[in-house]
């Protein structure tokens, strides 16, 4: 059996990453509504991913004999201005559920609960990928500053992006 505290903690972790999926997708509608497939099919897969990591922790919770409560998700912003400030908010939005991740880990050690511990390290790898990911296209987009043949070239690149699941 699983702590409360921690069972609380999962829960809003899980939130957060429906909330990175619906998010995630809001991005991907602007994409199609600019003509631009292969930015938005980045995001589908962006998506199924958040989805996976969402599912993740949803089948830990009920692993551990602890109770998965969902809540309201929040609404997302839908207005962009242009693909760099779209990666540089998605790469806002990693930072900031790496940090959430981190504050998972803080209370599983102070709570000792070594299983979780275990589990976590999967999400603190998979978060510094997250970051190095969308980090690199804030940079390719910053080079092509709004460069209209190298945003087709970038957009046949992204294109080619699949969902591979996870190994567990
Ligand atoms: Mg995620």
């Amino acid at each position: 059996m699983i702590k409360q505290t921690l069972q609380d903690a999962i829960n809003s972790q899980i939130n957060k990453e429906f909330f990175s999926e619906y998010y995630y997708l809001s991005m991907a509608a602007y994409f199609e509504s600019e003509d631009l497939p292969g930015f938005a099919n980045f995001f589908k897969v962006q998506v199924e991913e958040e989805r996976f990591h969402a599912m993740k922790f949803f089948d830990y919770l009920n692993e551990r004999g602890g109770k998965v409560n969902l809540t309201g998700i929040d609404t997302p912003k839908t207005d962009f201005e242009s693909p760099l400030q779209v990666f540089e908010l998605a790469y806002k939005h990693e930072q900031y559920v790496t940090e959430s991740v981190n504050g998972l880990m803080d209370i599983a050690i102070k709570e000792n609960d070594h299983a979780l511990k275990s589990f976590l390290q999967w999400f603190i790898d998979e978060q510094v990928e997250e970051e190095a990911t969308m980090s690199k296209y804030v940079n390719q987009l910053k080079r092509l500053n709004g460069n209209g043949h190298g945003i087709m070239m970038l957009d046949r690149e992204l294109a080619q992006r699949s969902f591979v699941p996870p190994v567990k």
